[in-house]
């Protein structure tokens, strides 16, 4: 019966992918990924919310005043607290978080092999201790299907192993075919729960190989037969040099199918996003500009200011000039300095916002050149700025 139902179920696409407009130089595209809760405008950067919030900012700054449309939230931190049964209780994330709009969650894999100081890998998924209080738990392909179900989002990721940096052609290649059978295993398994469901999901499995192009492209070519939604690239920023990672992504352009979207996963600083779409992404996340903002690290048009430095103290002048968010438009990079001095909730609140801002106007800059036929102009332009910056 399940596998009938499977057949049927797996004709019907869980979210569809609309291509607006190809650069005909670069792999760029812009588009639109339509999920059960509303359309994102793609390429996209998806703000991180590890915890089910992006720190120091409310739902309603993210998703009216921001125009957030896909929120990113972690498996392995919500599993262990507060637990995916209770998420499911309180009607799913979206209710539980009061976010509107559309979530990814990651497989909890990443956290796994970087959070978990003890972990053992079997065949049929992994055994880690918590980094929280030590309990051992258990992710299999399957459960962690179930625990992304219980949260109800609208893209879920296949649990992966991503090895760390650097890691032998061997080891890469034992922890890649590892991979592609736990992402088989746990399609299955969400094929046969979303036969049974009435809302819609979709799955991504994870290409991996390490550093090493020959097994980034086999893992995606045996991908490929899963017949999946879209496709994840992990194993990034893992500690590699940034070309590296641009070239892992390279690696498995042609062989991902087209009409399908490319999330890549963990990146980037805001020069590089274009690198990415340039190579034919469409979805990036990454914790940078929340990490950064509170940290003092602020991304503005003109470059990097550090707020702390003291040629700041008495600047009158706005964060970003060419910044339109709340942040630019009301205080000076005096206030905002002094907050962060003082240590107080207000700068991380203000700062959280202006990145997030940032990355999402690069964005928008991006759709915009894409379909104006200027997106190889746009991408020199950053390039040369960034080269001046170092
Ligand atoms: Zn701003």
């Amino acid at each position: 019966m399940c596998c009938v139902l499977r057949r049927l179920q797996s004709k019907l696409p869980q979210i569809s992918f609309e291509i607006l407009a190809e650069c005909k130089h670069t792999r760029a595209r812009t588009g639109i990924l339509h999920t059960p809760h509303g359309d994102i405008e793609t390429p996209v950067f998806m703000p991180v919310g590890t915890q089910a919030t992006v720190k120091g900012l409310t739902q309603r700054d993210l998703a009216e005043d921001l125009g957030v449309q896909i929120l990113l939230a972690n498996t392995y931190h919500l599993y262990l607290r507060p637990g995916h049964e209770l998420i499911r209780k309180h009607g799913g994330l979206h209710r539980f978080m009061s976010w509107p709009n559309a979530i990814l969650t990651d497989s909890g894999g990443f956290q796994v092999f970087s959070l978990s100081e003890i972990r053992k890998i079997r065949e049929d998924g992994v055994v880690f201790q918590s980094h929280l209080d030590g309990s051992t738990h258990k992710f299999t392909p399957e459960s962690t299907v179930d625990i992304q179900l219980a949260y109800g989002s609208d893209v879920l990721m296949v649990l992966d192993e991503c090895p760390e940096y650097p890691v032998s052609h061997e080891y890469a290649r034992e922890a890649m075919h590892r991979t592609v059978r736990w992402a088989r295993a746990a399609n299955d398994h969400f094929l046969c729960r979303i036969a049974e469901m009435e809302t819609r999901h979709a799955l991504f499995p994870i290409v991996q190989g390490s550093m090493f192009s020959d097994l980034r492209r086999e893992c995606a070519t045996a991908l490929l037969d899963l017949d999946t939604d879209g496709y994840a690239i992990g194993g990034l920023s893992v500690g590699e040099p940034r070309p590296l990672s641009l070239e892992m992504v390279e690696a498995t352009e042609d062989i991902l199918p087209r009409p399908k979207p490319r999330y890549a996963m963990g990146v980037g600083m805001p020069a590089e996003l274009p690198e990415y779409v340039a190579r034919g992404i469409d979805m990036m996340d990454c914790v940078l500009p929340t990490r950064n903002a509170r940290t003092g690290s602020l991304f503005t048009s003109e470059g990097r200011v550090i707020i702390k430095h003291a040629r700041y103290k008495d600047d009158e002048g706005p964060l970003d000039p060419k910044c339109t968010c709340y942040t630019c438009v009301s205080y000076s990079r005096a206030y905002l300095r002094h907050l962060f001095q003082s240590g107080e909730i207000l700068y991380s609140v203000l700062a959280t916002r202006h990145n997030i801002q940032r990355y999402l106007d690069i964005m928008r800059e991006i759709r915009h050149a894409i379909k104006s036929d200027s997106f190889p102009e746009y991408l020199r332009s950053v390039r040369s700025a960034s080269d001046e910056a170092e």
